[in-house]
């Protein structure tokens, strides 16, 4: 048994048995991990209340050599993040960047994702609620980043010539297409000049927003993404009701 202590992230959690929980974290040591936290339904246990929802802080753990479920021995808590439960915009927004760390992030021990999934929750702490939106699509696409799917967008993805203006977007190409590359490639989405300069900025690290329009057209280019390159035929189901709620909300605004 190996014992570590390491920044820590929690992104789930789910009773266990009588009195035990099961919590999800990314980690900085050994990257995203599942470990059971012993007696923490227990009224008085050695987690407190510091084991929350989208906490940061140390996690001691004993690491099993053989099995994906470690033990936690001890958390201690550096910061909780009650805004995300405040509003449904961000409590939405912060879902799927925890549902795409533990679908798609794996034990590690480069740290980089972990740094990742910290920079997403703050982005979306920060922003106000109305912009939570393009903060969390912002934090997708640097966390596609992060699992090593970039899409090409200043240059084409095949032959990696120059672009310029309105383009064509082809998921399984792996992004933007030069004109004569994008007639040989069947389907794509067209993706105008201003779409992709956001989605570079995103990715660059910067969450500028956009309109409720542009929103649905880039969580659905995002969603093709995934469903291209990581998904494993599961659904998406935080990134599916963030989705819907975005597209309830547009009916409504386009109502009289
Ligand atoms: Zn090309």
């Amino acid at each position: 048994m190996r014992h570590i202590a390491t920044d820590a992230l929690v992104l789930h959690l789910f009773d266990y048995r009588e009195t035990s929980r099961i919590v999800r974290l990314v980690t900085r040591d050994a990257g995203v991990v599942s470990v059971v936290a012993r007696g923490a339904r227990r009224p008085r246990n050695q987690f407190g209340a510091a084991l929350d929802l989208f906490a940061s802080g140390v996690a001691h753990i004993r690491m099993h050599p053989t099995r994906d479920l470690h033990a936690l021995n001890g958390f201690e808590a550096a910061g909780s993040r009650p805004e995300l439960g405040e509003s449904l915009d961000r409590f939405a927004a912060a879902s799927v960047i925890s549902e795409l760390c533990l679908r798609f992030g794996r034990e590690s021990e480069t740290g980089s994702l972990y740094a990742t999934a910290i920079e997403s929750l703050d982005a979306v702490v920060m922003a106000a609620p109305d912009r939570a939106v393009a903060a969390g699509l912002a934090s997708a696409w640097r966390l596609v980043a992060e699992f090593g799917f970039a899409p090409a967008l200043d240059q084409c993805a095949v032959c990696h010539g120059a672009l310029a203006g309105e383009v064509m977007f082809h998921h399984r190409a792996g992004g933007a297409l030069c004109e004569s590359c994008a007639r040989q490639a069947r389907g794509g989405r067209r993706l105008p000049a201003e779409a992709r300069a956001t989605l570079g900025s995103w990715i660059a690290g910067s969450d500028i927003d956009v309109d409720s329009a542009s929103v649905r057209a880039h969580m659905r280019l995002l969603r093709e993404f995934l469903e291209e390159h990581l998904s494993d035929g599961r659904p998406l189901r935080a990134f599916a009701a963030w989705e819907q709620r975005q597209g309830g909300r547009s009916m409504a605004e386009a109502a009289p």
